[in-house]
């Protein structure tokens, strides 16, 4: 998609059970990008950013949150509209959020247009590491099953965070 000096437009979104830190990571990955944003209102929210891509060109970002809505599991399709690019997030001290990945990826199986996403699995706040109860081996086997990659990540330690967008970004421009 043509976006002014930039050729490329990617809309990303970051979908997972609430409390797994998406907007965590979002805030930590535009700090000094862009000026933090007031508390999150309900409905969508989307940050810009722009990115040039290893060895690749100069992309747009379009990051969008859920801002509390997936709390009722009511994102509506035209969220899913144009989405190139999925970041799956789960709690890696929070079984449950891990278990519900497959939900959220059928989710967006079920919702996409024609084009399909590019996903990758998220196994966020890496820094708890004393109450972690999701090992990195049965992510691995997850993103596995699913066909995507699986990275890690902690917003609170700034570890990997610009590495999550960077992979997913590139992955997409693979693909195109
Ligand atoms: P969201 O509901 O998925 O958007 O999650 P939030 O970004 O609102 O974060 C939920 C809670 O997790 C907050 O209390 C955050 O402070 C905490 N949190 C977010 N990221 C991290 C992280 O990397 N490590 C730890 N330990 N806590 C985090
Ligand atoms: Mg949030």
């Amino acid at each position: 998609m043509e976006a002014g000096s930039c050729r490329y437009q990617f809309r990303i979104a970051l979908l997972g059970d609430a409390a797994v830190g998406k907007t965590s990571l979002l805030r930590r990955y535009m700090a000094g990008v862009a000026e933090p944003e007031p508390e999150p209102t309900v409905g969508v929210e989307f940050y810009r950013r722009e990115l040039q891509l290893r060895a690749g060109p100069r992309v747009k970002l379009q990051l969008w949150d859920t801002a509390g809505h997936e709390r009722f599991r009511c994102i509506t399709r035209s969220f899913y509209r144009n989405v190139v690019g999925v970041m799956l997030v789960f709690d890696v001290t929070n079984r449950k959020s891990f278990e519900h990945i497959r939900d959220w990826h059928q989710e967006v199986m079920a919702n996409q247009g024609p084009n399909k996403a590019i996903f990758l699995l998220v196994g966020h706040k890496s820094d708890l590491w004393s109450t972690r109860c999701v090992s990195a081996q049965e992510a691995e086997e997850l993103a596995a099953s699913l066909g995507i990659a699986f990275m890690e990540a902690s917003a609170k330690n700034n570890c990997n965070v610009d590495l999550t967008f960077d992979t997913l970004a590139h992955a997409i421009q693979q693909a195109l």
